[in-house]
């Protein structure tokens, strides 16, 4: 068995703050920072674990909510006197 915990992680280069490895990918590393570098890595390790992840355990879809129709009872014509 393996448990893993939540977790909520930041990393930012203080020479390069903007860059951002999701949205410029590692060819926008500037003078090849190690940081920034280090950043894109952690990036593609945390892509290539969810992957994983889902490809243990792929996600339950939800199911879709029954029609409502027939569960009101119709206000006019079922009055018995
Ligand atoms: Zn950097």
């Amino acid at each position: 068995m393996l448990k893993l915990g939540s977790i909520r992680w930041r990393g930012k280069c203080s020479k390069h703050p903007g860059y951002d490895p999701y949205l410029d990918g590692r060819g926008a590393i500037r003078g090849g920072c190690e940081r920034c570098g280090l950043l894109a890595d952690i990036q593609t390790r945390h892509t290539e674990m969810l992957a994983l992840m889902k490809r243990f355990a792929p996600a339950v879809p939800k199911r879709r909510a029954e029609p409502h129709n027939n569960r009101q009872t119709s206000l006019f014509g079922e009055i018995e006197n």
